[in-house]
């Protein structure tokens, strides 16, 4: 069983385990199952170069998986979240720690879109944030653009449909007109000194050759980046992957990518669009956006700390992760998902005894991430009727127990008997292994002696009734175990 999540933290209260978890040493690497395969040592060193790459293939020549950029959109598309209202005060908070956590550029929302956004986008650009540039996105028109470059920002975001949607129902204008405002805009904000990036909106759904035609004319006239974005969501890999490779052999600027996630392909497609030569891709942080949302930034992170490990942790001070995510997810009053990337409260919770006998032995064949990257811990779950006598072990050992290995087998059964009827908090466990140890040291208990072991818990365990049905929860009304009582009931 899974504890309850707490609201913006990763589950575990304060940063502790919750119950029945045991919190296990996390600085062991977890490595790719692939590298411990070749390795000539049950646990690889802590620094493996050879990560990188580890999944390059010799065709993967245009690859930028170790080579990449954050364009950070929560200011922007997180605005567009469904219940996304951000103060200046919490837009300054964000903008801060994105800029602590290393992310190359923050986006904010156009400055046309209404007093209080320009007021927000000039406010935000005096911070003087240390290493994070300033953007913002704006329609392609000449009014947008003037505002924009007013505001102080490091570089602009142009946007316009190409999709023939977008040309028929939302602008109405064609490409020849699209083309001539794309090139005024373009030479007007460079004319100001500042960055410039030109996206088509709805890529996917374009013809090619409009969008080839069109990005090939901005890339002349020496736009800094250009866009790709799946405005609906409809992208699968493959199809980014062609199209950003197509693309790479059209333009020699940057390519930016922007991916929605309504149908669960956000972070792959960013991966395929990096592969394929992309530069920059377009996040949020918890992946809030439009609809459902883009790719989150955690989530890309898991994702291109698998492909290099040492390129992510060199760039990003990754345990502040975590409370950027807890900041948003207040701010947008949602909770973190439970099985979010890195953060969610199960992300590095182990159950199964199998998987906790290996996991004790070696992280790596369970992970593929190592938690203490994060600033995260990994936990072993014993106190249920999966659980193993290696991770009990583990636990014996933390408490400091003297107990023989056939002793915390026995007792094992025993937690196992009980867990068989409700799950067993940390504390329950922790109680009978400690009133095992004292039984067998006080020659009160053997090995094998269980109707002896449940009556030294019946002593000593007080009861433990939460549910307003005790039965259902294990225990009966007089505060006995229910299992026990049933063996009872079982052999009179
Ligand atoms: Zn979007």
């Amino acid at each position: 069983m899974c504890p309850t999540p707490l609201p913006t933290t990763n589950g575990h209260a304060n940063g502790h385990p919750t119950e029945e978890m045991v919190a296990i040493d996390t600085s062991a690497p977890a490595l790719p199952p692939s590298l411990n395969e070749t390795s000539s040592t049950p646990q690889a060193p802590p620094s493996v170069k050879s990560h990188k790459g580890l999944y390059a293939r010799p065709s993967d020549f245009l690859s930028n998986t170790s080579n990449w950029k954050i364009i950070e959109s929560t200011l922007r598309e997180g605005e567009q979240f469904a219940n996304a209202f951000f103060t200046l005060e919490t837009k300054i908070k964000i903008a801060r720690m994105l800029d602590d956590f290393g992310v190359e550029y923050i986006e904010l929302t156009s400055p046309a879109a209404s007093p209080e956004s320009k007021a927000h986008c000039e406010a935000i650009c005096k911070l003087g944030l240390k290493r994070t540039k300033i953007l913002t996105h704006i329609r392609c028109h000449m009014d947008d653009a003037r505002l924009a470059v007013e505001t102080g920002v490091d570089g602009v975001d142009v946007v316009i449909g190409t999709s023939s949607f977008l040309r028929e129902h939302s602008h109405g204008k064609d490409m020849t007109w699209i083309t001539k405002t794309a090139i005024e805009v373009i030479e007007f904000v460079k004319s100001k000194g500042i960055e410039i990036r030109f996206s088509s909106e709805d890529s996917f759904r374009s013809e090619l050759v409009d969008l080839l035609s069109i990005y090939r004319t901005v890339d002349k006239v020496g736009v800094n980046r250009v866009g790709v974005a799946d405005t609906v969501g409809c992208a699968d890999p493959r199809q980014v992957y062609e199209l950003v490779r197509t693309l790479r052999g059209v333009v020699s600027c940057d390519i930016e990518t922007h991916f929605h996630n309504d149908t669960g392909c956000a972070i792959a497609n960013a991966y395929a669009a990096i592969e394929a030569g992309a530069t920059h891709v377009d996040t949020s942080v918890l992946g809030i956006g439009e609809r459902n949302g883009i790719t989150p930034l955690g989530g890309l992170i898991a994702r291109m700390m698998v492909a290099d490990p040492e390129y992510v942790k060199s760039k990003y001070n990754l345990p502040m992760l975590r409370e950027i995510e807890n900041l948003v997810a207040e701010a947008v009053e949602i909770q973190v998902p439970f099985n979010n990337y890195i953060t969610g409260f199960c992300a590095f919770t182990h159950k199964a005894g199998i998987h906790a006998k290996a996991i004790l032995a070696n992280p790596s064949t369970y992970e593929i991430l190592n938690p203490s990257d994060f600033g995260m811990t990994r936990y072993v779950s014993i106190g249920h009727r999966l659980t193993g006598w290696n991770a009990v072990k583990s636990r014996v050992e933390q408490l400091d127990l003297n107990m023989t290995d056939e002793q915390i087998k026995d007792a094992t059964a025993k937690i196992k008997e009980l867990a068989d009827v409700r799950t067993q908090s940390m504390e329950d466990v922790d109680m009978i292994l400690r009133i095992y140890h004292k039984g067998i040291h006080s020659g009160d208990l053997k090995v094998g002696q269980s109707a002896v072991l449940d009556k030294l818990l019946e002593q000593h365990m007080p009861s433990r009734d939460s549910s307003p049905n005790g039965k259902a929860n294990g225990v009966n009304g007089n505060g006995t175990p229910a299992k026990r009582q049933r063996i009872e009931e079982g052999s009179a």
